[in-house]
């Protein structure tokens, strides 16, 4: 199997083909340095996303709370993850970096406010 990547580490954006099966890879091709090799192979053989998203707040109809998770999550559990944030809602006052989810669906990540509400 082939993977055409293309690095986000610098500006550069560089495209990298990475050759492989499941955990294996056989060549990686195109990236200028170390760090983009260590990237494509992360993202062949398990990537993972900062996930960015909002959960309700109990007694407010129309306002939201910006929330992340503190760490990059696998982008095969992300579907998962966001099944329990869209169930999840928060009392007010919330400060910004508190935990709003506590190690979300055993990955050991933390979901976690990004804004102080009233
Ligand atoms: S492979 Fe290296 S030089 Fe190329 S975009 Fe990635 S970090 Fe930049």
């Amino acid at each position: 199997m082939k993977k055409e990547i293309i690095c986000i580490i610098c500006p550069r954006g560089c495209h990298i083909t990475v050759t492989g099966e499941g955990q294996n890879i056989q060549s990686i091709e195109g990236a200028m340095c170390k760090r983009g090799k260590e990237y494509a192979t992360s993202e062949f053989t398990n990537p993972v996303r900062i996930l960015t998203t909002t959960v309700k707040i109990n007694d407010r109809k129309d306002d939201l709370l910006p929330v992340r998770s503190k760490d990059p999550i696998s982008k095969d559990k992300l579907f998962e993850c966001m099944e329990i944030i869209r169930k999840t809602t928060v009392n007010s006052p919330v400060k910004c970096h508190d935990v709003v989810i506590n190690d979300i669906c055993g990955t050991g990540v933390d979901i976690v406010a990004t804004k102080d509400i009233y």
